[in-house]
């Protein structure tokens, strides 16, 4: 295994030296003369606040220097919540969805719907109409739980066209630019703990039933930019890329994320009906 610096990123050929059963030595950096990781002798409690805090130096850390064997947990996990916020109406996505088409109903008054003029909104899609399902409170508990299914599907559909979209463009500009090889498990492993901002909903799906739209609007919006920041300082470990490419390539892939959703939905509740 190659070991990375988390200061300057520059390949280390060890972390640390053994000096008898009791006595071992960080390597210091050949480049930047500081310490090639400090966080292996840290408590995980502290790297986990550094990480919420976007130090790069954690994250190289964690990306370089440790196997992050369990990341596929993680991703699980994360999927299984976006796909909850989703397929409960509580989430950006939601908003979004149920503005953008006028869906007004039991669970989206007084939730996500925004009471938006319509004449400052576009025309709404052929798709809205089976976005406009009704109340859950009506629906058979059956259907209810396979359309969880659904979201779920469309949801991975969704976060892997973002990740591709992100690879491709990445990709590109590193042959264009520095030709530095990143392999895509790393991709995969950096984009899985970037993906953990979305726990940040998690206050907001479970004591947040009375708040109103806007706030909803307001916590949802907010954990969105942090995620934008999140991902783009991962992009910065893993490609070395500026931020004025990965700031509007981030924004880019989100809107490609929420218009896969948004068309993959209906498509697979058709093919499973
Ligand atoms: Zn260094």
């Amino acid at each position: 295994m190659s070991y990375k610096c988390v200061n300057c990123g520059v390949a280390a050929t060890a972390l640390y030296k053994t000096y008898g059963p009791s006595v071992l030595k960080l390597t210091k950096c050949e480049t930047c003369k500081g310490t090639v990781d400090k966080y292996i002798e840290y408590d995980p409690v502290i790297i986990t606040i550094d990480l919420i805090l976007i130090s790069k130096e954690a994250q190289r850390h964690i990306i370089y220097n440790t196997e992050f064997k369990s990341f596929w947990k993680l991703l699980i996990i994360l999927a299984l919540l976006e796909t909850y916020g989703v397929w409960h109406n509580d989430s950006l996505f939601s908003i979004a969805v149920n503005n953008l088409c006028d869906i007004q109903n039991n669970s989206t008054v007084n939730t996500t719907y925004l009471s938006i003029p319509p004449t400052y909104l576009p025309e709404p899609w052929s798709e809205c109409v089976s976005w406009r399902q009704g109340d859950k409170e009506d629906a058979d508990v059956f259907i209810w739980e396979k359309d969880f299914y659904v979201q779920f599907l469309a949801t991975a559909a969704g976060n892997l066209v973002f990740l591709l979209n992100i690879y491709a463009v990445m990709t590109l500009m590193r042959k264009l630019g520095s030709q530095k090889v990143v392999c895509s498990s790393q991709v995969v492993r950096g984009a899985t703990l970037a993906a953990a901002h979305g726990a940040l909903a998690l206050p907001q799906l479970v004591w947040g039933t009375n708040a109103s739209p806007h706030t909803r609007l307001l916590h949802y919006t907010l954990v969105w930019l942090y995620g934008v920041g999140v991902y783009s300082n991962m992009l910065t470990v893993l490609y070395e890329g500026p931020r004025l490419v990965t700031i509007p390539l981030l924004v880019i892939s989100n809107l490609l994320k929420f218009v896969t959703i948004f068309h993959m939905s209906p498509i697979i509740r058709r093919v499973l009906t």
